[in-house]
């Protein structure tokens, strides 16, 4: 297939921007990219599609999120409005995550991959908690991303808040998944192992979680300091810091993922570096959690690897990018702070090396022959110069979610015109809606307010 007739935005290490550019696409990879009349001299027996001078870039990828949180959109917490991190866990997060069932695991996953596809975000690493159904939890949204067609890694967050009983369910979830997956050769499918949070895992299940991932070939995804209670909890169990608590334990390494790492002090950071570890900074959720601002600007400076999620916050990562912007300048009341340049780093070719843990032999976030066909039309057009070197500032303050019209993964249409192709929005949107009163329901008993 021949898209031609775009502004080809090539990304990757030569990035470039090709006016009146086409792109090859063929199974489910980028087979050529150049000028549109030449590659329809070199194909002309293709399928063409006519990007009618729209920019033709490749998906977003979103290094951490939540599909389990989608059905808090509208809910209200009861009782006073809670006063720090902790108890936005104890009374949001932990109680919903409880009210889930079964059809509302693939549902809430449903509604937020619908939203992916809209915002042109094709890949996508997801770290699941649903205690009322552990078992089996992964292969609910592993059907959801299936019918949806896009790109993800799963987990299960492993924690001991509900008891070692369930804990080491959750690690018996993650080892089934991911042998589930090492078995069989779905090329959209990924794994991970997921843990919550140093603050709600005991020395006994991090070993546990590690013995249970050796031979698998797996990292760890979890949340990492992400409030100062982490900190507190890390120090008082072990007398160690969390980052350094993790290390211990076996947790890091160059497949493993900490998000947030918001509250980590310098020898922290080393640790993440020689580890090779990654992190993920989600400044939107930092803001409403009111846990402060990551220290990206020295990780990246020290050479630590982060890359950008977007914690369950809307799958427009280009609003993450603008968050990412925006904060550090008020938080530190300096312009310089936030730079375009390194948000674009942390969002396009760090989050394209991320992926390379989960998809090791193909290449995403740029288009580029031998990529993966994982892409996007955006119908931007600029009023001033747009170049491969400016790019960053015209997404950060043009790009908008609505200019999205055509979203591909693996060669694969998705979406065109704006119109969903994979699933039926109406009937997802009518079905999340009738689960979620029932949850809502749950949710309100698990939180201690029956009117
Ligand atoms: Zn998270």
């Amino acid at each position: 297939m021949l898209i031609t007739n775009g502004r080809v935005v090539t990304l990757g290490d030569d990035s470039k921007i090709i006016t009146n550019g086409a792109v090859r696409v063929r199974d489910g990879s980028i087979d050529a990219v150049g000028v549109s009349a030449e590659l329809e001299r070199l194909y002309p027996d293709d399928e063409r599609v006519d990007a009618r001078g729209q920019l033709i870039m490749p998906g977003n990828i979103c290094a951490h999120t939540h599909f389990y949180g989608a059905f808090s959109r509208g809910m209200g917490i009861p009782g006073d409005a809670p006063r720090d991190f902790p108890q936005i866990l104890a009374r949001l997060w932990w109680p919903l995550d409880r009210a889930l069932r079964g059809p509302d695991v693939k549902y809430s996953a449903l509604v937020c991959l619908i939203d992916a596809i809209r915002h042109g975000t094709t890949t996508l690493v997801d770290h699941h908690a649903s205690p009322s159904v552990i078992e089996g939890s992964l292969d609910l949204i592993a059907e959801a991303v299936t019918e949806a067609g896009l790109r993800a890694s799963l987990c299960y967050e492993v924690t001991d808040r509900n008891g070692r009983a369930e804990a080491l369910v959750g690690i018996e979830e993650n080892v089934r998944f991911l042998k589930r997956l090492r078995a069989g050769n779905d090329p959209l499918l990924a794994a991970s192992f997921g843990l919550h949070a140093s603050l709600t895992l005991s020395d006994e299940t991090l070993a546990d979680a590690v013995s249970a991932a050796e031979g698998l070939e797996t990292g760890f995804h979890i949340h990492a300091a992400e409030g100062l209670a982490d900190q507190e909890d890390s120090l008082r169990k072990s007398g160690r810091r969390v980052v350094e608590r993790l290390y211990q334990a076996g947790i890091l390494g160059p497949k493993s993922i900490l998000a947030h790492c918001v509250h980590v002090d310098a020898w922290e950071m080393e640790l993440l570096r020689d580890t090779g570890t990654w992190v993920t900074h989600q400044p939107r959720s930092n803001m409403n959690n009111a846990v402060g601002v990551a220290p990206i600007e020295t990780m990246v400076r020290g050479g630590v690897n982060v890359g950008m999620g977007n914690d369950g916050f809307s799958n427009n990562m280009w609003a993450e990018w603008k968050a990412a912007y925006l904060v550090p300048k008020l938080w530190h009341g300096d312009p310089r702070r936030g730079n375009g340049a390194d948000i674009f780093r942390l969002a396009v070719a760090n989050n394209a090396r991320l992926a390379r843990i989960f998809w090791p032999d193909v290449p995403l976030g740029e288009l580029t022959p031998g990529a993966g066909a994982d892409l996007i039309l955006v119908d931007y057009q600029p009023f001033t110069e747009l170049t491969a070197d400016n790019l960053p500032w015209h997404i950060i303050f043009g790009f908008e979610v609505d200019t999205i019209t055509a979203t591909m993964v693996n060669g694969r249409w998705l979406m065109r015109d704006r119109r969903l192709l994979t699933l039926d929005e109406k009937a997802v949107v009518a079905r999340a809606r009738r689960l979620s009163t029932g949850a809502w329901q749950r949710y309100q008993e698990l939180a201690g307010n029956h009117g």
